[in-house]
């Protein structure tokens, strides 16, 4: 792909699909626009076909140039270190493959499932949980969607439909206005909520086509975005949520504990505090769900829980998010309790 410069970010490029297509693709690429040589990162992969780099401009454009340390960067930089076998990590830790009863469709917790929209993502997160996940085997074309809708209209305990993936905004609009009307009739369904990080990454992807969607839903509609460090918190991003706030869609953030992103004090509470500028709840904080490739990223449950009582002493409490581990098989996430540290 060609090099993009810092100084050719393009006020017309508008198109979310145009900008994704146009996402670095490779390492080298994105070191040179960072102004980064080879050799400050020499542990950096430089091929990985099972889960390459992904990383659209407007993130980059976020990083700090010159910097092989910036959390942002970290977050999405292949490294050698993914190659390790590590004892504990797995390619699928949280043994979904068990709770996949349909093709796109992961039932785990009582009442709610989650509705695999898209399989890929708009960015390629290096401690994603699903780096490895079999999405040839779970694609749910338009055509299919009837058959996984059906599982959840003949299961009248489910009320709520998580729209996930890979990242399920990667649907184009008229895909998802389709999606979501075939979920606004099915009587039992309350809620519809979206698991996202592609406003993040491309804040063009709020486009005003779909705030009128998830606006005219009957559903109550939530979006859970996933942010981990207040640089992501971008003046475009900022405009793009208002847009969803004004059609009366609920924000929450969840975020994964990182060594070297945000296992730190100040930076969380920075984050929790921009969060809620934004209008968004801070949700959840993760513990790293462990699998393969991810080790590097992994700190202890007794540092976990010293931050978090940190938040806990330092902020209000609805800037508190709630620390949570997934445990294969629970019916819940697993609140990690303070009292026994
Ligand atoms: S956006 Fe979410 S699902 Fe996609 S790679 Fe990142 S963490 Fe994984």
């Amino acid at each position: 792909m060609p090099i993009i410069t810092r100084s050719a970010v393009s006020v017309e490029r508008d198109d979310w699909r145009q900008i994704l297509a146009q996402a670095f693709r490779s390492a080298g690429d994105l070191l040179d626009y960072l102004g980064l040589a080879a050799d400050r990162l020499p542990q950096v992969l430089t091929e990985f076909r099972d889960f390459p780099l992904l990383v659209p401009q407007p993130y980059a454009s976020l990083m700090e140039p010159g910097n092989p340390a910036d959390p942002l960067l970290l977050q999405v930089l292949p490294l050698r270190d993914e190659l390790l076998p590590v004892p504990g990590f797995s390619s699928d830790p949280l043994e979904e493959a068990g709770a996949n009863p349909d093709r796109g469709i992961i039932h785990k917790y009582h009442g709610r499932v989650l509705l695999l929209a898209a399989s890929g993502c708009a960015v390629n997160c290096r401690y994603c949980f699903r780096r490895h996940f079999p999405y040839a085997d779970n694609r749910v074309s338009r055509a299919q969607w009837q058959q996984a809708l059906d599982y959840i209209r003949n299961d009248t305990s489910i009320t709520e439909v998580i729209l996930s993936g890979g990242d399920p905004l990667l649907l184009q609009d008229d895909a998802l206005q389709e999606l979501v009307s075939l979920c606004d009739a099915i009587p039992q369904l309350k809620r519809l909520r979206i698991h996202t990080r592609l406003p993040v990454v491309i804040p063009q992807r709020v486009t005003p086509q779909l705030a009128q969607i998830l606006k005219h839903s009957r559903l109550t509609t939530s979006m859970v975005l996933h942010i981990n460090h207040a640089r992501e918190l971008s003046p475009a991003l900022h405009s793009s949520l208002s847009t969803l706030r004004e059609a009366g869609v609920t924000l929450l953030n969840q975020s994964v504990l990182l060594k070297n992103v945000n296992n730190d004090f100040r930076v969380l509470s920075e984050l929790s505090e921009s969060l809620f500028e934004f209008g968004i709840l801070p949700y959840y904080l993760h513990l790293l769900d462990r699998v393969s490739g991810a080790h590097h990223f992994e700190i202890s449950e007794a540092e976990a829980v010293k931050l978090h009582r940190e938040l806990l002493a330092g902020l209000p409490g609805y800037l508190v998010p709630r620390l949570v581990r997934e445990i294969a098989g629970l019916p819940n996430k697993a609140p990690i309790n303070l009292d026994r540290q």
